[in-house]
């Protein structure tokens, strides 16, 4: 995946072919971003590569990579520091650390004092792109463990090798803004790693297992005059995969070394804030919740599941003194890591012992399962292999049945796969894994999501079992399924999958005819080579079935979708878009002005999944760019969406502030109703008999955040429900709940084509088991 840097300069020398990676690239570069209330002349994008190259040459100590391309095309860089001589020994050390997880290496050949192994210190710049000084702390870091020799610097090297994530969200520095181009927050990303980025970064921790993990963002200042910024550990609830015990033995004593370093040096900063801070606010012990490291999905907590003492750090200002706050930090992380790595190294080898021994002393006895079996589905094997290259991708190892086998009282052929808990990264194999846990009623509020199981939410089959499974297995390197046509046709493609759909988009994309039953299922009468490739592509085994009376043509059908840039720091349309585009539709986004200047007409299908501010002209200075300019664009752009509706255009509406927005637009007469905007998890859902529900159980499961349902329903049909008992809530966080109890969640109009759907159903990449509910409508 790392490309040594001559490559990489070949590479661009050769690039004269245009990628499709570059396919959201949009705009000049830069200079501030509204949402800062501090602006500084920091080093943009375009300056890095020069000065990363300046930095080789002037420095024997220092090598620069290119790990890969961000979503919208930006090459990102690595930088690794060491000692001069250490150089040539990083694929000893790298070796050695991936040796801590089989025990064949002794803590001794790591720490010992004639070992010179040198502990890897992963450092990880600005991943937020409006969050600039995270960049420019990495590359003053970088110059002076390049180019300095005082005592501190050379202690450092001595002991670590640095490793700099120089440049964590390219798109996001370019276009000063959060997100990738793909509009994802990649500090929401872990565990799911749906962006190139997210998944360089969790090869970089996965290559190297970083002892120390800091990652720099900003900014601040809820701590009070006396305390800016922000360094971890956090509040509770922490995650109960962890063995936060090990963590906790130094975590709150390396976060109060930063904070002493910070304070010892404060009057070389430039202001007063900074000249006169007493220290910094450090969540866990300033509070007592809020600022909660429960759920994987950022990029420190992520790293704990690798043993990783890891930590956020948030500078108080975007300007120079937030640089040096960055700088000082680091240092005081850094020299904190030198002085203790030892016993620091030992702990995080604990972690995995406990791991590789199923021995874990803080858990209860059946926390853990002693494995997972993962059953694959003989002609729809996609979800399932997706998550068994996941697991390989992030370290876990998997296993793979030789014959057919038993375990507690059910069947499983060979080829089964088998994630045995008994390995040293077990804690994140299980926090994947497991159903979660509702934690509604043990902390008031949770910062982010709070349930995420990937079986649930992927849709595959993960059976945990307390029994030892005992059956010839081998391990498991990366898998691809390949479909095939069975049979002689016409072919029967069961809506079950996303690959199904995508399947479906392509073939009439292509011009091949593909009908739809009452039933939500597909069928193909071709034989072309076309239907043969695409199916091949697809892994599916697609075999031969009648089709039955009353199906029909499915249309190829241009899908827009209403574009949200970035308002309040979210952009919840995106992982609508991927949803769509992993279907395999041609999505189109839309800046609200757009609508307002251009309408729908050359549109069948409109999509809303995003707040109702998109349709207000009340914005703030930083939402303006986002949204409608006046009150005469918001009147044209309700005329220009009733319009569209009333001559049949498909209208759908996804989540609760979009529903809230449908009914602003005069779209529909349902009663909205939310939960609280910090409200999440996994509900159990009854699907009703309709086409909108094709492909699901009468009882399943759906995903809501801030979640919405319908009542006043006389003048809809009512697709889908929360399940009408009390444990409607499966596993999250959400108070308040009882009012939506067996409420409506998938509501569609009758006298126009207007649905609206309560949940997440393309939730940041990561709901695939729910994208077809998105399918489902616009093929309805
Ligand atoms: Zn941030």
């Amino acid at each position: 995946m790392i490309k040594r840097w001559t490559l990489f300069l070949l590479a661009v020398v050769m690039a004269v072919v245009p990628s499709v990676a570059w396919a959201y690239h949009d705009g000049p570069e830069k200079e501030k971003s509204l949402f800062n209330s501090e602006h500084y002349d920091f080093v943009k994008y375009s300056e890095v590569e020069g000065m990363l190259k300046e930095l080789q040459r002037k420095s024997n100590r220092v090598s620069v990579e290119e790990s890969g391309l961000s979503a919208g095309g930006h090459p990102m860089y690595v930088v690794t520091i060491s000692e001069a001589g250490a150089k040539a020994k990083f694929g000893q050390y790298q070796q050695l650390r991936r040796q801590m997880f089989n025990r064949s290496v002794t803590a001794q050949q790591l720490t010992g004092k004639d070992s010179d192994f040198k502990v890897p210190v992963l450092i990880n710049g600005s991943i937020h792109g409006t969050e600039f000084v995270g960049t420019d702390a990495v590359l003053r870091l970088m110059d002076r463990f390049a180019t300095q020799n005082d005592t501190e610097t050379k202690t450092i090297l001595e002991n670590h090798v640095l490793i700099f994530n120089v440049v964590a969200n390219p798109d996001g520095r370019w276009s000063a803004t959060r997100f990738n181009s793909a509009g994802i927050d990649l500090n929401r990303d872990f565990i799911t790693s749906s962006q190139p980025e997210t998944r360089q970064m969790v090869e970089l921790i996965t290559r190297w297992n970083p002892m120390v993990l800091l990652d720099l963002h900003g900014y601040v200042r809820s701590g009070g005059a006396s305390k800016p910024g922000l360094i971890e550990p956090c509040t509770p609830p922490h995650n109960p995969n962890y063995e936060y015990d090990l963590f906790s033995k130094w975590a709150m004593d390396q976060a109060e070394a930063m904070e002493a370093e910070l304070v010892s040096n404060r009057d070389a900063y430039e202001s007063d804030l900074y000249r006169n801070m007493k220290g910094t606010y450090i969540p866990q012990r300033d509070d007592s919740d809020g600022w909660d490291d429960y759920p994987p999905i950022f990029t420190p907590m992520y790293a704990m599941y690798h043993g990783s003492f890891a930590y956020t750090l948030e500078a108080p200002t975007n300007d120079w003194d937030g640089v040096r706050w960055q700088e000082d930090a680091v240092m005081g992380a850094l020299k904190f890591a030198a002085d203790n790595k030892d016993e620091m190294i030992r702990d995080q080898l604990e972690v995995f012992r406990r791991g590789i021994q199923f021995d874990h002393p803080y858990h209860q006895d059946e926390f853990f399962p002693k494995a997972y079996i993962l059953p694959v589905d003989r002609d729809q094997p996609t979800p399932t292999l997706k998550a068994v290259n996941h697991l390989l991708d992030n370290d876990i190892s998997v296993e793979q049945a030789k014959t057919p086998f038993e375990a507690k009282g059910k069947q499983y052929p060979a080829g089964t796969y088998i994630v045995k808990m008994n390995q040293a990264k077990a804690g994140l194999a299980n926090t994947m894994l497991w159903d979660g846990e509702d934690i509604t009623d043990i902390t008031p509020s949770m910062y982010d999501i709070s349930a995420w199981s990937l079986p649930e939410l992927w849709g595959f089959e993960a059976d945990p079992t307390d029994e030892e499974v005992t059956v010839t297995s081998t391990p498991v390197k990366k898998t691809k399924a390949t479909g095939q046509l069975s049979g002689k046709g016409p072919y029967h493609i069961p809506n079950q999958t996303v690959e199904a759909v995508h399947l479906v988009n392509s073939l009439i994309q292509q011009g091949i005819t593909v009908k739809r039953d009452q039933a939500g299922d597909f069928y193909v009468e071709s034989h072309s080579s076309t239907l043969q490739q695409a199916v091949r592509d697809s892994g599916l085994t697609i075999r031969s079935g009648n089709i039955p009376q009353g199906a029909q043509p499915v249309k190829n059908l241009n899908v827009a979708i209403l574009k949200d840039g970035g308002m309040n720091k979210g952009q919840s349309h995106a992982g609508t878009r991927i949803a769509l585009e992993r279907l395999g539709f041609q999505v189109t986004e839309l800046h609200p002005q757009e609508v307002a200047k251009k309408g729908l007409t050359s549109y069948d299908v409109f999509v809303y999944s995003g707040t109702s501010q998109l349709i207000s002209s009340n914005l703030s200075e930083a939402n303006k760019e986002f949204g409608l300019k006046d009150e005469s664009q918001v009147q044209t752009f309700k005329k220009h969406v009733t319009q569209f509706v009333e001559k049949g255009g498909k209208y759908i509406a996804v989540g609760s502030s979009a529903s809230q927005a449908t009914r602003t637009l005069g779209l529909t007469k349902v009663e909205v109703h939310a939960g609280g905007s910090n409200s999440n998890g996994i509900v159990k859902v009854d699907y009703r008999d309709s086409p909108l529900t094709a492909g699901y159980k009468e009882k399943d499961l759906g995903f809501v955040y801030r979640p919405a349902w319908y009542t006043s329903t006389d003048h809809a049909t009512v697709a889908a429900a929360y399940h009408d008992s009390t444990d409607f809530f499966h596993s999250g966080h959400w108070k308040n709940r009882e009012a939506a109890q067996g409420e409506a969640v998938i509501v569609q109009e009758k006298d126009a084509d207007v649905t609206l759907i309560g949940m997440e159903p393309g939730f940041r990449g990561h709901t695939d088991y729910l994208y077809r509910l998105l399918s489902n409508v616009v093929f309805d």
